[in-house]
């Protein structure tokens, strides 16, 4: 008979909604021995083939299992240098865990009997962090008078730079916000992935030779033509997608609304959770709506009911979505989460408008019914509108996120880098170059999935790219 999966602790709802500490404490050594214990150590790992890096899964399972923790994380950092994050963020249930053979088949998510495969990830990268393991050097290099420029330092950036260095090539970061990490910093919240742990993997990189220079907006601060006459080889471009989409309807103006990125990045980056120690302020209402239904809904929704809770108010979040439980695009536990912290779900409702006050605030959202139709592009049913079904929500706040676009300010002020219609910038497939000789791209700003693990599926194709290149140059 297979033995039940191991579950990992966590802060019980009504303590973890008066902070924003992390929610999720991870694997003991004997919770990972025992999931470990469960892996089958199947021969053909398609656990592997669901990770976008390609992690050789089965075998830091069998690592773990023989209580052998540093191979384990030697067999992780060969393919991820940021297991501890990924550990946390990656949508697992999606990708290896739905492949795991333990999984039951047919369903859009992996089962709870697929092995927690980003538990003992994280349990690893927790090992090798607080061991102070690093990261090894690959010995296979013989350009190291070649240096790479990369711009942007999310998930994608800090990755090729990484990977750069880890062979042996120079690599030097230029990030226009005052802390490295991207979305990782300034989008997802502590209570999911806190900053200690990003800074640690990131002082892994600066370790193997990565430099980072902040507050530098490229493309002002200094242009592509500037950067490659200071001696660059190559330039990656990995400056994501941080510009909101907004719904285009009547009253969205009125304050008191705001795009999710504006909102999480004053509570998470800018601290205006801990205002007025910190001088960013955030408004909370007494009803606050999320517009959305992907993992910057979730986690706006979750940390507007800590903020209420913070303050003394009594919490209510509600999140709308056009479709169904179902197809929520954000990650299963984190829906579960906000399930056991309060947060209210109302489904199949599509925005109208906004109606505001006489002094400009907005009171409320006005929404139709919807039913589900034919799949549409996505692979998910679409929602129709029904007729005279209209009806309003109360909202003191509203946080729209129902997507985001890519970040055009690098590009538009440089001359030939080729984009599609959505904004999103073209690439070689195979070596992740743009239109512009020696600039590659890679991350949300080529489009795909939006997901940290993709990005830097992205950025280790970009790394074979550029190194290729250098061999037959430097
Ligand atoms: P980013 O992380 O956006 O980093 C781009 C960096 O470039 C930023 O630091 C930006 O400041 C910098 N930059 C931009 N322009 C310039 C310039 N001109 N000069 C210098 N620097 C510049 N994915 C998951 O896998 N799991 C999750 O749980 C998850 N949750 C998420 C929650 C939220 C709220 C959001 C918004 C996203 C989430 N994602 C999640 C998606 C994931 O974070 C992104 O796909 C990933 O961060 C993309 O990495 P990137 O390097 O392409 O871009
Ligand atoms: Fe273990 Fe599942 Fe991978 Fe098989 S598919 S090796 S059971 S994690």
């Amino acid at each position: 008979m297979l033995k039940e999966p191991i579950k990992a602790g966590k802060i019980d709802p009504g303590t973890r909604v008066k902070n924003f500490d992390e929610v999720i404490l991870g694997y003991t050594e004997k919770d990972a021995l025992k999931e470990a214990d469960r892996c089958l150590g199947c021969k053909t790992s398609p656990c592997s083939s669901g990770c976008p890096v390609g992690i050789d899964i089965r075998k830091f399972i069998q690592e773990i299992k023989q209580k052998k923790y540093e191979d384990a994380y030697r067999t992780i950092t060969e393919k991820n240098n940021f297991p501890a994050i990924c550990g946390r963020v990656c949508p697992a249930e999606y990708q290896c865990r739905k492949a795991c053979v333990l999984s039951k088949k047919g369903v859009p998510f992996a089962s709870r009997e697929a092995i927690n495969i980003h538990l003992l990830e994280r349990f690893s990268g927790d090992y090798g962090g607080n061991n102070h393991l690093g990261i090894i050097r690959a010995d296979n290099t013989n350009i190291s008078n070649c240096k790479v420029a990369v711009i942007g330092a999310g998930p994608s950036g800090l990755c090729v730079a990484g990977e750069l260095a880890r062979n042996g090539i120079d690599a030097h970061i230029y990030e226009s916000l005052h802390k490295p990490g991207g979305v990782l910093v300034y989008g997802i919240p502590a209570f999911r992935l806190p900053m200690l742990i990003v800074e640690k993997e990131i002082e892994n990189l600066k370790k193997l030779g990565v430099k980072i220079t902040l507050n530098f907006l490229a493309g002002k601060t200094k242009t592509l033509d500037e950067l490659f006459n200071e001696g660059y080889n190559a330039v990656f471009l990995g400056v994501g997608a941080g510009v909101p989409a907004f719904l285009d309807i009547k009253g969205e103006e009125l304050s008191n609304i705001y795009s999710a990125n504006e909102f999480l990045t004053r509570v998470n980056l800018m601290m205006s959770r801990d205002f007025p120690e910190y001088h960013t302020p955030i408004n909370i209402g007494k009803k606050i709506v999320v517009i959305g239904g992907g993992n910057t809904a979730i986690d706006s929704a979750r940390s507007a009911l800590r903020l209420q809770k913070i303050s003394g108010i009594n919490p209510s979040v509600t999140i709308l979505y056009r479709r169904t439980l179902l197809e929520l695009p954000a990650r299963r536990p984190e829906i579960e989460h906000a399930e056991e912290e309060g947060i209210k779900f109302k489904f199949l409702v599509q925005p109208v408008s906004f109606d505001g006050n006489s002094d400009g605030f907005v009171k409320g959202i006005r929404l139709l019914k919807c039913e589900l139709g034919e799949p549409d592009s996505s692979g998910r049913r679409k929602p129709i509108p029904i007729k005279d079904s209209e009806f309003t929500e109360e909202c003191d706040i509203a946080i729209i996120a129902v997507g985001v676009n890519p970040n055009q300010l690098f590009i538009k002020s440089t001359n030939g880098i080729n984009q599609d219609k959505w904004g999103n910038v073209i690439i070689d497939n195979e070596t992740m170059m743009t239109s512009l000789k020696n600039v590659y791209a890679g991350g949300d700003i080529v489009g795909g999935e939006g997901t940290v693990i993709e990005a830097m599926g992205m950025a280790k194709k970009a790394v074979r790219g550029i190194i290729k290149a250098m061999y037959e140059k430097c």
